[in-house]
């Protein structure tokens, strides 16, 4: 049987000396897991959990609540087995007879004992030297706050003392009177060690006579006598101990003896390196000794001979004591270096424009570094365990005043704004400088940043200390650049894992616009045909030109389509809606008779009437947008643009004709002319996506297939139609075409249809299609082969039975998908990158070249045109120097099936996988007064909020006339809205948008009795 883990009473704050037990929130004989909670304790400052991070079963003995038991005494046991588990009142066994653990025991002894005899009457405190960083092991007196006689308050300050890394202030938990014997002003005591007492009353103070001088060497021949006789370790060893050696700082979650302390500390040994074989896994003098041979590396700086220097050393200070100890303890850590250039001229520019400190900048890069290299922010923790963490606390040296170094902590990197981090920052500098920092302001940093930049120095690295996995260091900045030298861990990181992280960082530093945001207009300085030229005419890159112009930029819009408008106006929204009008109408006359109306429900569709209309409102439309854009100035010209280098552009005009209705084709490139730019905005698009299914290629060329290029030169409405593809083109050609009379089939490889819309609004949907007379929807459905011609096409697809069948149609519409055609943009001559198929662009439309931005369906995500129109909006206040962003999280999208599915925002899922503890409130359609009279009672709304804040985080939607309640949906989540400000707004009636009003309050109420039911 192995020994049972004893779970110790934590320490839980700095001034924490013993907790009372408040509650057991496990029984005894409960199984235990790793991080669970099992108790809670009063500390001196609040209530707080006791968590263990052993798998087993509670047993006892275990501490009643309310005891009090000092910190690191035992407060019950884990053990192995339920058989091992021992009643709550067992006697506690030998072995962890102490509820005040061994070193606790020692210290006591050490510190107190010489001066026990000294002590006033009625002491109801000993102020001791606190343990005020997780190395310092003894402070200086630097001064006496409060004077002897002085009547003292929980909380009061008493004394300031130096440790190893700043001045701080020693509080007291207890009141009484300050009383002698005090120690004296510039005194060394060791941590432990008594500074002064508290008394009961007045008259008992003593106010002359001075305590202890160092403390430290008494309490080193206390050490050395309690650890000789410890059983465990005496026997076999002789120890030399020196007798001004300071000891080691404490291991972190364990104990060490006092001589163990004072061995490792002699020997430079860190004690988190050693396992402890003493009782209750107490490290012993033995251990430190045993240990010399599993770290060879500090075990070899020990034993490297001291040079005889001559001359009266001095003695170090704390501070350089502390310094010196962890650079020999990193001596264990095999590292190596990696350096690379980069230019700082960018960055510091930004910083300045954004007002902070270009140290700042530097770590918030660093951090953004580590996101897509998260290893640099890792350590090696002993023995052979990686520590992996998220956090990035960047460390960064600080010249203090009067001399030495002070390294702040500069925390949660990763998460906070830039500003926040030029906030924290200043304080943090000033406290260093002062040496004022508190311990959680410089304890474990997860990186290090060392810059001697501004001391002109040409080229060095530094030392990663342990905890860490790496430290960089910025050298000054010549004619190649700024070196960054990464020394790191090589048990943690290799050389290429560095260099990547460099070669990002790099990237970071140079262009900090990218994360930063414009720190002023895009437009490179240069004698440009255009500021800006915008490729595409589509609504990405026209409602960019207008806002370009608008500002007083000279700026050519390049399309190669004889009218603006792209695909919207030509092949998609503008068209497919009105072929949806006309089906709208017939649908609408199917209804009629329930209302009473006689006479209409035998709709006819007249194709070619329709298909005027269509045209119609299109040239109509093509000739306005031209018309608007020639009037605010843009230079459009016609043609296809491809670029030849990063400045410059070939406008190929070789294959212009005046068809607005065909995707214009590429010329042969040999007319057109050459256009030099400032910036350039890419909105070329993407056209449909032709699946590699046997014969469908082939069918596309012959006519059997058509896509959303090609559906728009149908003749008449097809007998029977075959749709693939459950996206929401293949969505709304197929019930358009089921109401104006086809037989319908949709076939859809996935196991549902249209992917970006909430998952029961569509699963919804597909039902209610179903019910169509002549719509199928099959969903999991592979399309092995097309065959035919136009006009009698067979579709071959297995099904969910596994079965392969046939449909037999007049045509087939391929509504899988849309992909970008980059190849004839030739991207590399501009030096713009490729990701997936798309152009890679941020949030600001920048893409991997600076003044070069993309917008719309080409560089992916949602295909939308209201998308592509606000990336072109982001792109243009990008180029003229403000900062945009497009928040994919709040946009919005309509499907034109009926009923009409619709949303904004986020949904559950999509609330949850970004850490959201979100709540829905739903309602069906069919309760609403209207939606009876019309009888289109099919769908519901959706709300989802924020359960904490209330904010209305997305608005979900299956119901006729989604297109024009989406506005209201699309304001709550655009605004930042709250369920309250729905809930407060006064909705007309009778209206469906009374639904939010009452969906809101529903969800209020809801929220209000779980919160109470929770308390
Ligand atoms: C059937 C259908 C229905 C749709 N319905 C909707 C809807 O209801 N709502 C909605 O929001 N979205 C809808 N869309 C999607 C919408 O049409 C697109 O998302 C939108 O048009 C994309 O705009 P864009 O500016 O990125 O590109 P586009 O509109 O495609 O414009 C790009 C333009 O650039 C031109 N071009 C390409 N390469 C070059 C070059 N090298 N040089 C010069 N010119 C070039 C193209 O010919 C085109 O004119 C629908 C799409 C289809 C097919």
């Amino acid at each position: 049987m192995s020994k049972p883990y004893e779970i110790k009473m934590p320490q839980l704050s700095d001034t924490m000396t013993e907790g009372v037990i408040v509650s057991w929130e496990k029984n005894v004989g409960d199984a235990i897991a790793r991080g669970d909670i099992v108790a809670t304790v009063e500390t001196d400052k609040a209530i707080m959990d006791v968590e263990v991070f052993r798998d087993g079963f509670l047993s006892g003995p275990i501490s009643d609540v309310d005891a009090t038991v000092p910190v690191g005494g035992a407060i019950a046991l884990i053990v192995e087995s339920k058989d091992q588990v021992q009643q709550a009142d067992a006697t506690p066994a030998a072995s962890s007879s102490a509820d005040v653990p061994v070193q606790e025991q020692q210290q006591t002894q050490t510190a107190a004992a010489p001066e026990q005899s000294r002590q006033p009457d009625g002491v109801v405190y000993t102020i001791k030297m606190p343990q005020l960083s997780d190395t310092m092991t003894e402070g200086i007196v630097v001064e006496w706050v409060k004077s002897l006689g002085d009547k003292i308050e929980r909380g009061d300050v008493v004394a300031q003392v130096e440790t190893d890394k700043a001045i701080m202030d020693v509080e007291v938990f207890r009141d009484g009177y300050l009383s002698g014997p005090m120690t004296e002003v510039d005194s060394v005591i060791a941590v432990g060690g008594a500074m002064a007492y508290l008394v009961e009353s007045e008259d008992q103070v003593i106010k002359e006579g001075v305590v202890v001088q160092s403390g430290a060497a008494d309490a080193e021949d206390a050490a050395t006598e309690s650890e000789s006789s410890a059983p465990a370790s005496s026997s076999t060893h002789a120890f030399q101990v020196s007798g001004t050696a300071s000891p080691a700082a404490r291991p972190h979650n364990r104990n060490a003896t006092p001589l163990a302390r004072k061995l490792a500390g002699q020997s430079g040994v860190d004690l988190n390196n050693i396992n402890g074989n003493g009782p209750s896994g107490v490290i012993t003098a033995a251990d430190v000794m045993n240990n010399q041979g599993q770290a060879p590396a500090a075990g070899m700086a020990l034993q490297m001979p001291e040079a005889n220097v001559p001359g009266n050393g001095r003695a170090m200070s704390a501070m350089e004591r502390a310094i010196s100890h962890s650079m020999t303890s990193s001596l264990s850590m095999p590292t190596f270096h990696v350096t690379v250039d980069a230019q700082p001229g960018a960055l510091i520019k930004a910083s300045k424009a954004n007002g902070v400190s270009v140290t700042v900048t530097i770590a918030k890069a660093c951090a953004l570094a580590m996101e897509k290299h998260p290893t640099i922010n890792w350590c090696y923790q002993p023995q052979d365990k990686l520590v992996e963490r998220s956090n990035v606390d960047i460390g960064m040296a600080v010249s203090a005043d009067g001399g030495g170094l002070v390294v702040p902590v500069l925390r949660n990197c990763e998460s906070e704004s830039l500003e926040a981090l030029n906030d924290n920052w200043k304080g943090l500098l000033d406290r260093a400088r002062k040496r004022r920092l508190k311990p959680e302001e410089y304890a474990n940093p997860t990186f290090m940043v060392s810059n001697m930049g501004m001391l002109g120095v040409s080229y060095f690295d530094a030392i990663p200390t342990p905890g860490t996995a790496a430290i960089l260091a910025i050298s000054a900045a010549s004619d190649k650049g700024m070196p960054l030298t990464m020394t790191a861990d090589h048990r943690v990181v290799n050389g290429a894992d560095v260099a990547l992280y460099l070669n990002t960082l790099k990237g970071l530093i140079e262009q900090p616009e990218t994360w930063m945001g414009p720190t002023g207009p895009a437009i490179p300085e240069g004698d440009w045909d255009y500021d800006v030229v915008v490729i595409g005419g589509g609504p990405g890159g026209e409602d960019c030109a207008r806002d370009l112009v608008e500002h007083g930029l000279k700026v050519a819009m390049i399309n190669d389509s004889p009218f603006p408008g792209g695909e919207c106006l030509w092949r998609g929204c503008i068209p497919s809606k009105a072929w949806r009008a006309a089906a709208d109408r017939i649908r609408d006359r199917a209804h009629d008779e329930h209302l009473g109306v006689e006479g209409t429900t035998k709709a006819k569709l007249n194709w070619s009437k329709l298909e005027k209309t269509r045209k119609h409102v299109l040239e109509t439309r093509g000739e306005m947008a031209l018309k608007t854009d020639k009037g605010v100035k843009i230079n459009v010209i016609q043609g296809f643009a491809r670029f030849e280098n990063d400045h410059s552009i070939f406008v190929d005009t070789a294959g212009n004709n005046d068809n607005p209705h065909q995707r214009a084709p590429q010329g042969d490139g040999t007319t057109g002319k050459t256009i030099s730019f400032g910036c350039a905005v890419i909105a070329t698009g993407a056209p449909p996506f032709v699946p590699p299914i046997p014969g469908a290629l082939d069918a596309v060329e012959t006519g059997g297939v058509l896509t959303s290029d090609t559906v728009w030169g149908l003749q008449e409405v097809p007998k029977r139609l075959g749709v693939i593809g459950g996206g929401a083109i293949g969505m709304e050609m197929a019930q358009i075409f089921q109401d104006f009379g086809s037989k319908v089939m949709l076939l859809e490889g996935q196991e549902r249809i249209l992917a970006e819309v909430e998952p029961e609004i569509a699963k919804h949907l597909t039902a209610v299609l179903n019910d169509d007379p002549n719509l199928t929807i099959h969903t999991s459905a592979s399309v092995k082969s097309i065959k035919g011609k136009a006009g009698a096409m067979k579709l071959v697809y297995g099904g969910e039975d596994n079965k392969d069948h046939t449909f037999s149609c007049d045509y087939v519409v391929m509504a899988t998908g849309k992909r970008p055609v980059l190849e004839p943009l030739q991207l590399d001559k501009a030096g713009v990158a490729v990701e997936n198929g798309v152009i890679k662009a941020d949030v600001r439309g920048r893409t991997s070249a600076a003044h070069i931005f993309a917008v719309g369906d080409v560089i992916g995500g949602l295909m939308l045109a209201h998308t592509a129109g606000q990336q072109g909006r982001v792109a243009a206040a990008n180029i003229l120097g403000e900062d945009m962003k497009y928040n994919q999280d709040k946009d919005s999208g309509v499907i034109f099936t009926r009923p009409e599915a619709a949303f904004v925002g986020l949904s559950m899922d999509q609330a949850k996988a970004r850490g959201i503890d979100a709540a829905e409130v739903k309602m069906p359609m069919s309760i609403d007064a209207k939606a009876m009279i019309t009888n289109e009672i099919h769908g519901m709304l959706k709300i989802v909020a924020d359960k904490k804040s209330h904010q209305i985080l997305g608005v979900h939607y299956l119901a006729d006339h989604a297109d024009t309640l989406i506005g209201e949906g699309v304001m709550m989540v655009s605004g930042n809205m709250t369920l309250e400000q729905v809930a407060e707004a006064i909705h007309p009636h009778p209206t469906q948008t009374e639904m939010f009003g009452e969906m809101a309050r529903r969800l209020l109420s809801r929220l209000r009795r779980s919160s109470r039911k929770k308390k």
